[in-house]
């Protein structure tokens, strides 16, 4: 059996960062940057106000000064300010030449088309041109995840289609001659079908794109011809059929398909039966067929690998410290590396876990809650309440 860091480790090995495509800034929240962006001007682009008030020069704060016209945001004023002149200035407005500093409203009396200043000693109240950055800056470095100000950052260097790593394409296989949809009524031994309902929230919470999701029955022919129609896709997900029982397809479905099978079983409690392969530069998992296996096994394998697709950074998920919470049960150890799944809440800044009630791997409503992903240490060890660990968070 495979273990879960040596299975991990085969995944990343085999998968390569994908190909980058210009989007549209308004789809490419949570996409990474494949080029450095620069600014394509400086920032501001000129010397500009930044309070409304008065543009004049400083030698004459102790003046009388001429109100000559006035400079707005958009609408610059076009003359110079000469000696004993001033204009009337609002924020982002550029400065007019001649002036060299501007004092804010509330400090100025007007007196008809004149002004007094009233605290000569102020500040200049200019944000000088390029001050934030010059034309040829780096604004958002490769490799860079962009969130909103990112996002922003680009708008404001004049990038309207960043270039991007393009969404992992998944395709998801999912069988069962049990399974039946979510708004279909159940008769006699059937189920519904709650993994696809769950894959396609944890593709899209990854920033993957689900292009196809077909219900099949656990007859292998059926299943071929499904998946030598499906779209060109980069990851292939099986649910269900995974383990060795007369009904698995999973794995007899794969070779059929010209996959090479890189491992069969995981040293994993919930999700022992996970089996990778690939085709080229295609991937593909058949995942056991229990939800909490199948959450459990996104978090260890899924959402590393859909992470590197995208950025080329190979890392297992990250440990958080946190401690056991009050009145948890113990949870059971395991001789298989066991994983627990958590809520997680923050309580004096401290993450407090509480092991979800999970009745078995198939209660899917058990994992309500699930934001952690808890390793439980080999026996003897055990986890108890109060008790100090690291967790997977799962957002
Ligand atoms: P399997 O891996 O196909 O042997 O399935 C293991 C368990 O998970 C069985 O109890 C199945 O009924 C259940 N199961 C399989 N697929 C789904 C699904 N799509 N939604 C909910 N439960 C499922
Ligand atoms: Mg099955």
């Amino acid at each position: 059996m495979t273990s879960v860091s040596d299975a991990l480790q085969v995944i990343l090995t085999q998968a390569a960062q994908l190909d980058s495509t210009p989007v549209p800034l308004a789809q490419a929240l949570g996409r990474v940057l494949r080029r450095d962006a620069r600014a394509d001007a400086d920032s501001p682009p000129f010397d500009a106000s930044a309070m409304d008030g008065y543009a004049l020069r400083r030698t004459d704060v102790n003046t009388l000064l001429r109100l000559i016209g006035t400079s707005a945001a958009g609408a610059a004023f076009s003359g110079p300010v000469g000696k004993g002149e001033c204009v009337r200035i609002f924020t982002g407005a550029p400065v007019p030449a001649g002036a060299d500093c501007v004092v804010k409203q509330e400090d100025i009396a007007r007196e008809g088309d004149s002004i007094r200043v009233l605290s000569p000693d102020g500040p200049s109240y200019i944000r000088r041109r390029g001050e934030n950055r010059r034309t040829g800056d780096i604004v958002v470095p490769a490799g860079t995840r962009l969130g909103p100000p990112e996002l922003a950052a680009l708008a404001s260097a004049g990038i309207d289609r960043p270039h991007t790593t393009r969404a992992p394409r998944c395709a998801h296989l999912v069988t069962g001659n049990e399974l039946v949809a979510p708004g279909q009524p159940l008769t006699g031994a059937q189920i519904r079908d709650s993994n696809s309902t769950l894959i396609a929230a944890l593709l899209a919470g990854a920033g993957a794109e689900l292009i196809t999701q077909i219900r099949i029955r656990d007859e292998l022919a059926a299943a071929q011809i499904a998946a030598e129609s499906l779209p060109a896709h980069d990851v292939l997900l099986i649910s269900g059929g995974a383990s060795v029982g007369d009904h698995d397809i999973a794995r007899p479905l794969l070779e059929s398909l010209g996959y090479t099978l890189h491992f069969q079983q995981v040293n994993l409690r919930p999700g022992k039966p996970l089996a990778f392969a690939t085709r080229s530069a295609q991937l593909a998992f058949a995942l056991p067929g229990n939800p909490v296996s199948h959450w459990v096994v996104f978090q260890l394998f899924l959402a590393p690998l859909l992470r590197f697709l995208q950025s080329g950074v190979a890392a297992a998920p990250e440990l958080l410290h946190g401690r056991i919470a009050a009145n948890s049960r113990p949870l059971p150890a395991d001789a298989r590396q066991t994983f627990w799944p958590a809520r997680a809440v923050v309580h004096g800044g401290v993450h407090e876990l509480t092991p979800l009630p999970l009745a078995s791997s198939g209660d899917s409503a058990g994992l309500v809650g699930a934001n952690a992903l808890l390793p439980v240490p080999p026996p003897p060890g055990s986890l108890a309440a109060g008790q100090s660990v690291e967790f997977i968070s799962c957002p």
